[in-house]
């Protein structure tokens, strides 16, 4: 899964990115992730992790991994192929969902690039960017169907008018994920690359005195009204924090946290709000080898989850021996679990949920 960190110059992306390589996974761990300078990939957080390795002791514990790609030089003018504009909306088409940091300190220091803090105008410029990108996109089809509609298939026409659709909505000024679509147009859309259907995060990056009174930060209210407009959720950071943080120590963090009256990292908050807007769930597998999480996709089948692990697992796939997390825990051990028949035999139908501890039976 990868993550895609926009917003216009001196917002503090490159702060919250440095956070995030810094705090990033041990990349010897993930040898088939080719690192670039502008991905950093972090370990999702998950508590029950350290309570299976606990319980298992098992030679190494690997959590899963979310990727984020820093994509700079977002300017106004982007889509007209300003700054180097055209390159980093192509690496955004590439992202899963978007991280829009949209800045809501005030530091005289730290010029903005339109004078003066605006959330509201410094999001609609990012998003007008994006939105001619998709415009561009669009009218491309469009030509294309034209043509196809000369050999009378009704199909073409069909096609036609769902484009006619998008086309008037971004031209209204509008992201793309704030229309909806039934099953058959959700394909055909998802087939167009169109950077505004993408799921957004926005990111409000405070100062570090406004993080204990954000109710009198009227830059954040105007944010929250504009994400509210559009569906999209709000999470507060102050990326220069959230650097010191990924620095220390795991002891030295959980401290440092407590006295900043932090229950977790703003980091750590990123990561699952993102999980949660991508509808990712993940499932969990145990032994005396490997405690591991493995991330899905809500609403995903047995067979295809045991394909994360490899595609032999999904190819021969008899059966899934799973035990709820909880279950697991409260039963002290997966003996126990089995003995009490909290232990089940799933087969292919099974939709995998949030926190199975599952093991899979497949024939080679
Ligand atoms: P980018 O251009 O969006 O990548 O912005 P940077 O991360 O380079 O940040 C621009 C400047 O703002 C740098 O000098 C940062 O130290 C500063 N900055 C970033 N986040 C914060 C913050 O939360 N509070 C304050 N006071 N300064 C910040």
């Amino acid at each position: 899964m990868k993550l895609g960190i926009v917003g216009l110059p001196n917002v503090g992306k490159s702060t919250l990115f440095n956070a995030i390589t810094k705090a990033g996974a041990e990349s010897a761990n993930y040898p088939f992730c080719t690192i670039e300078p502008n991905v950093g990939i972090v370990a999702v957080p998950d508590e029950r992790l350290d309570t299976l390795t606990k319980m298992y002791n098992p030679d190494k514990t690997t959590p899963t991994v979310i990727e984020f790609v820093d994509i700079a030089g977002l300017v106004k003018g982007a889509s007209k192929g300003e700054g180097l504009g055209n390159k980093f909306l192509s690496h955004i088409r590439e992202v899963d969902a978007i991280v829009h940091v949209v800045r809501c300190f005030e530091d005289s220091n730290i010029v903005h690039v339109d004078g003066s803090i605006g959330p509201k105008r410094d999001i609609e410029t990012i998003n007008l960017e994006l939105i001619f990108s998709d415009l561009e996109m669009i009218d491309r089809r469009i030509d294309r169907t034209k043509k196809l509609l000369k050999s009378g298939d009704k199909k073409f026409q069909i096609e036609m008018e769902l484009y006619e659709s998008i086309k008037a909505h971004l031209e209204s000024g509008k992201p793309v994920r704030s229309m909806s679509f039934d099953q058959e147009q959700q394909q055909l859309v998802e087939q167009l690359f169109l950077i505004t259907l993408k799921p957004v995060l926005y990111a409000a990056n405070v100062s570090e005195e406004d993080l204990s009174s954000l109710d009198s930060n009227r830059f954040l209210a105007e944010l929250k009204e504009v994400a509210a407009e559009e569906n999209s959720e709000v999470m507060v950071i102050c990326a220069k924090i959230e650097e010191e943080i990924a620095q220390l120590e795991d002891e030295e963090k959980e401290d440092f946290l407590e006295a900043m009256g932090l229950e977790e990292s703003g980091l750590d908050k990123l990561i699952k709000a993102s999980y949660k807007i991508l509808g990712l769930i993940s499932y969990l597998t145990a032994g005396q080898q490997e405690v591991r999480a493995w991330t899905i996709t809500n609403g995903t089948k047995a067979p295809q989850a045991a394909g994360k692990i490899h595609s032999d697992f999904e190819r021969g796939f008899i059966r899934a021996e799973i035990v709820a997390y909880d279950d697991l825990i409260n039963c002290g051990s997966y003996t126990v679990a089995k003995e009490k028949g909290l232990v089940r035999s799933e087969g292919k139908e099974y939709v995998m949920h949030d926190g199975d501890v599952t093991l899979f039976r497949f024939n080679v």
